[in-house]
């Protein structure tokens, strides 16, 4: 043990003690704000509507529906954080679906018949984009780990995640060539997670309900996308992968959309009760990254950084960044992973974001009693340095 460090816990353990799962980022933390204020807001559809395959025929994405379309460009317009003009708004089966469209569309622009074109994202990327990249052994596109090493002449696609995913850190593209091609991934990119600096206007632009309104279960996400014939290339990948989205969720997820436009607006304007939406969440992340700082304060074990104060647009004021996912660096040598798997917490390694074992990533947004229960388990793990002479 000489030289190593021991961690305990100053409760003997928590043998009898539920195991908290904080590896996904499902955004059960919504929840409470939807039974507040949504109890009476619920869609029902008529067993005669949406049995076509079709939303609409004229439209370069058919299977859209026109409601949802509505919806996602008001939503844009309140919170600010996106340009919807001149693009071509694509829905998928959340945003992961649209993922692997927009890698097929980019790559199969190249049209190249021998070399796939390379996948890279700056390190610490998303878990999944290795993953969904190789899974499928595609010849089109292959995943070549982390853009800040990436030296390969011609063409790539850059996922750019914006906030990040796992560490919160606001991105731009990092190898910056002309062949290459850039995916916006701006899942986080909302107010209760970041100061809105600007609309966002890039060419393939990614956004998704699960992370905007918790509604991870409706499964819906879509793309903003300038060019027409990449966006015609990712109509087509869903269409052979699963001939559209299912209307249902389409048109649930139009009214979660809009009863969240609605709350953004002024009082006089709204039901007294419908809080708004961003407002509410932002102050809940807040309460949340205050807690998890004093849970680690005066403990050197842990690290979790400070994120810079920005203007918020969509505030009218300066706020700091609170992150869907903290990114935890434990002291040198640790394997942070294990450490919390020890204490019945199970996080993510940063081993899978192409780091090191001694970082890892946990979900802010767990249900209440699983947050506090966490924070009461975190603030009671100890490092003790064993000099060993
Ligand atoms: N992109 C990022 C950066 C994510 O974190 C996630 C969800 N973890 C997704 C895309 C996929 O989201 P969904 O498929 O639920 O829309």
């Amino acid at each position: 043990m000489c030289g190593k460090l021991q961690v305990s816990v100053s409760n003997n353990g928590h043998q009898s003690e539920p195991t908290i799962n904080l590896d996904h980022g499902d955004p059960t933390m919504y929840e409470c704000y939807w039974k507040e204020n949504g109890q009476d807001l619920s869609l029902t559809i008529p067993s005669f509507q949406s049995l076509s395959y079709f939303s609409n025929p004229k439209n370069l994405c058919w299977f859209l529906e026109p409601k949802l379309e509505e919806e996602i460009k008001n939503l844009h317009k309140n919170a600010g954080n996106a340009v919807t003009e001149n693009r071509h708004v694509v829905v998928g089966t959340g945003s992961s679906q649209l993922i692997l469209a927009a890698l097929f569309a980019l790559s199969k622009s190249v049209n190249d018949p021998i070399n796939p074109v390379s996948v890279v994202s700056a390190s610490p990327y998303y878990s999944s984009y290795p993953e969904m990249t190789d899974f499928l052994r595609s010849k089109l596109f292959e995943w070549s780990g982390d853009a800040l090493c990436f030296d390969k002449d011609g063409p790539y696609i850059e996922m750019v995640t914006s906030p990040n995913n796992p560490d919160g850190v606001i991105r731009e593209s990092v190898v910056n060539r002309p062949e290459g091609m850039v995916v916006h991934d701006l899942a986080y990119y909302w107010p209760q997670y970041t100061a809105i600096t600007s609309a966002a206007d890039h060419d393939v632009m990614l956004f998704t309900i699960s992370k905007c309104t918790g509604h991870a279960g409706s499964r819906i996400g879509w793309a903003l996308v300038k060019d027409e014939s990449v966006a015609r290339k990712m109509v087509k990948f869903i269409e052979i992968n699963t001939i559209g989205v299912s209307k249902e969720a389409q048109l649930r997820a139009a009214s979660i959309l809009e009863i969240i436009s609605l709350s953004c607006q002024p009082a006089h304007s709204k039901p007294r009760e419908l809080e708004n939406f961003f407002k509410h969440s932002h102050r809940q992340m807040a309460k949340r990254w205050q807690q998890l700082r004093d849970a680690v304060k005066n403990n050197d074990l842990f690290h979790v950084s400070k994120f810079p104060t920005q203007y918020c647009e969509f505030a009218r004021g300066s706020t700091e960044a609170y992150p869907a996912f903290a990114w935890i660096k434990c002291k040198e040598g640790i394997d942070c992973e294990k450490l919390f798997r020890g204490h019945k917490i199970l996080t993510r390694s940063g081993r899978r974001f192409g780091c090191d074992p001694e970082y890892v990533r946990l979900s802010m947004l767990s249900r209440d009693e699983d947050f506090d229960l966490f924070v009461q388990r975190l603030s009671a793990i100890r490092g003790e340095a064993i000099n060993g002479n």
